[in-house]
């Protein structure tokens, strides 16, 4: 991917570190731990590691930060990633005649105090609809490098892409009318709504893609497949076969490895909105 040289996006919050410039406060479970374990099976991640970071009690701070950060080759790749899908969901929504509002990101290091509640870097990267904010984890890409084999830049710019697609879903009401089915369905049905959710991700993500190789050529060959890989790396029942060693389809939160690549693709290859509506798609 050819990313050096260009914008990077003014919404970067860099927290890493933190623990000598930022505020660190000692928590305890309650209300923002239950909101926090719902929002995450919302977005797919794995409850446990959110309880297993409950029990350092040590978190960071963005607001606290100087978000200047480091300012190292990692932190210049995500905040010229994150200006890539600033200019191109601005496009796609004065196309729609809406106003596309940018989200912050932030970088982070182990453990980190969102909107959403305490998350740990264990539970991967993850977008809170409440402040609105991506929050990565660096070493989330060294995982899907050395445990999922998908590492390579434009796989970590789908990451960001896919992170990006649930913040568009916030901005056009789709995250709350999922949310607002909880409880009203079954698990199982629940559960079938996440991964339409998550496979809408996806597809935006790939829409992304489109729109950053047609505007600034940034896309390489080989650069598609190798975002496909981290698409289907992450699939739930990949990951529930390398966590239980068995997989237990009910439970999908995020769709399989072939879904989540097909649907980016499709949104790369059409580059059109009314093909991502994964809620109405008899097949996924
Ligand atoms: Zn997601």
């Amino acid at each position: 991917m050819l990313w050096q040289g260009r914008r990077e996006s003014e919404n970067v919050e860099d927290v890493r570190g933190s623990g000598g410039g930022g505020r660190r406060l000692a928590v305890g479970g309650g209300i923002g731990t239950l909101v926090l374990v719902i929002l995450y099976l919302l977005l797919g991640g794995d409850p446990q590691a959110l309880f297993d970071s409950q029990q350092g009690g040590q978190f960071s701070q963005p607001a606290q930060v100087d978000t200047q950060g480091l300012h190292d080759d990692a932190s210049k790749f995500v905040g010229v990633v994150l200006a890539d899908t600033e200019d191109a969901w601005h496009a796609i929504f004065r196309q729609m005649g809406r106003e596309y509002q940018e989200p912050k990101l932030v970088l982070f290091t182990d453990q980190i105090r969102s909107g959403c509640g305490f998350a740990s870097g264990a539970t991967g990267p993850f977008y809170c609809p409440t402040d609105r904010r991506v929050y990565i984890d660096l070493g989330f890409y060294r995982l899907l490098q050395q445990k999922l084999g998908a590492g390579g830049d434009f796989a970590e710019a789908y990451v960001i892409a896919h992170e990006v697609g649930h913040h568009v879903q916030n901005l056009l009401g789709i995250t709350d009318r999922v949310e607002a089915m909880r409880g009203r369905v079954s698990e199982a049905e629940y559960n079938q709504l996440s991964v339409r959710l998550e496979l809408q991700a996806d597809f935006l993500a790939g829409v992304w893609a489109r729109y950053a190789d047609r505007i600034k050529r940034v896309v390489e060959a080989g650069d598609i497949e190798e975002a496909m890989r981290a698409a289907s790396a992450v699939g739930d029942d990949r990951l529930q076969y390398r966590s239980r060693g068995y997989v237990v389809p009910d439970s999908f939160t995020h769709g399989t490895s072939e879904q989540r690549a097909r649907w980016f693709r499709r949104g790369y290859e059409t580059g059109d909105l009314s093909q991502g509506d994964t809620f109405n798609a008899p097949l996924l």
